[in-house]
């Protein structure tokens, strides 16, 4: 907590709890009446309303996104021993679903741009072991597809996504969550659709993958008592299905919103380009659903990102970075890759800054806080 007083904050839930509250409460008052908590109604109706308004056929609910990536990738038909391709540049949880599916993380670097995996470095990476690659569709960016599918399709491998900070996304037509074998979702309370507490879901066309993750998420029975799998117990509440049902129609506007407050910001830091503050590429347009606003402070600028962010938290500004430690340099992950490994990666750390960004948030917001890194740039 910033002991200085609070202007803009980093984000803002109740904007949008708010509004619905009255809505919630209802939903969740029926369900305690019902009685009915586990794989209920409220469950299976949002499976199908996120699986469809993500184009994609079936949707199975689990306890959070890290379980969506190990279960989901088990329910491809990884198996022990595989190798798994992801970006070094990605949240812990991407390599923590690999590595309890029992698989072999292999890391590669990014593209300094966009912060995305780069494909390049990715097909250097395939050896006769490798059997998926994970896309994460960071700050709310797809993974652009068509190379992708090239790729896949070449060395014969599953795409999985993760997809868990791009609900809705789009790029050249496709959504995210729609490219691949599968795809996980988070819908941690700041995700852009996020529950009263931890969620998550696996999407699929493929049919026999979603039976499989409805076994493997509950208990590996595909029947009660009949245990077919090992699996484990990791299921969507009903509470939390019924809250996100009151959500996802809002869900759009809200993407929107995130979109043109990006358009402001590009708009008000453009002159701040030639002092070396860069936005991360957006080369989806409007397809881009902001889970954050992140920019670069880079060589160029006359202080570094951690000064910037100290300074504007002087000015009741909070911001956050996005990660500020690579994975490869955990303390739990140093097998992983050395110092160098990956070195846009490792810049990129060092760099980056997220700054607020939420639906709701105003262009009077905006304009402070850009008008707040010029005076730290310019004193
Ligand atoms: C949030 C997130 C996850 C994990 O989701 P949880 O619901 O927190 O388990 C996985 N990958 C990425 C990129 C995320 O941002």
């Amino acid at each position: 907590m910033s002991c200085y007083p609070q202007k803009v904050p980093f984000v803002n839930l109740s904007l949008q709890h708010q509004p619905l509250q009255t809505q919630i409460e209802q939903v969740i008052r029926e369900i305690i009446q019902e009685g009915d908590f586990i794989l209920g109604r409220s469950l299976a109706e949002f499976e199908t309303a996120f699986a469809a308004a993500s184009g994609v056929k079936y949707g199975i609910g689990v306890a959070c996104g890290t379980d969506a990536i190990a279960l989901g990738l088990q329910a491809c038909g990884i198996h022990p021993g595989d190798e798994v391709i992801l970006p070094a540049n990605t949240f812990i949880a991407t390599i923590i679903g690999v590595l309890q599916a029992k698989a072999i993380p292999i890391l590669v670097d990014c593209d300094p741009d966009t912060a995305l995996l780069d494909l390049t470095a990715a097909e250097t990476a395939i050896t006769s072991k490798t059997k998926a690659i994970i896309p994460v569709h960071l700050y709310g960016q797809m993974v652009s597809h068509t190379q992708l599918l090239d790729l896949a399709n070449r060395h014969d491998i599953i795409i999985f996504e993760d997809a868990a900070q791009a609900h809705l996304a789009e790029r050249e037509g496709y959504r995210a969550g729609s490219i691949g074998k599968a795809a996980a979702f988070s819908f941690y309370p700041s995700k852009n659709l996020g529950c009263f507490g931890d969620g998550g879901m696996l999407i699929t066309n493929d049919s026999n993958v979603a039976e499989k993750m409805r076994t493997l998420r509950n208990y590996g029975a595909p029947s009660k008592y009949l245990h077919t799998e090992i699996g484990t117990n990791s299921r969507l509440d009903n509470l939390q299905a019924a809250v996100l049902n009151v959500k996802l129609p809002h869900l759009e506007k809200w993407n929107r919103d995130r979109t043109l407050a990006a358009q402001h910001y590009n708009t008000l830091l453009e002159p701040l380009k030639h002092q070396g503050i860069v936005p991360i590429a957006n080369h989806s347009s409007s397809g881009h659903i902001y889970h954050l606003y992140v920019i670069r402070v880079t060589e160029k600028s006359p202080i570094n990102r951690n000064t910037l962010q100290e300074k504007l938290a002087q000015e009741g500004i909070q911001t956050g970075i996005h990660y500020p430690v690579p994975c490869h340099l955990q303390p739990a992950y140093q097998n992983l890759g050395n110092r160098g490994d990956f070195p846009h990666t490792e810049t990129l750390c060092q760099q980056i800054l997220s700054l607020p960004m939420y639906p709701g948030l105003s262009n009077t917001q905006i304009e402070q806080v850009v008008r707040a890194i010029e005076l730290s740039l310019n004193c």
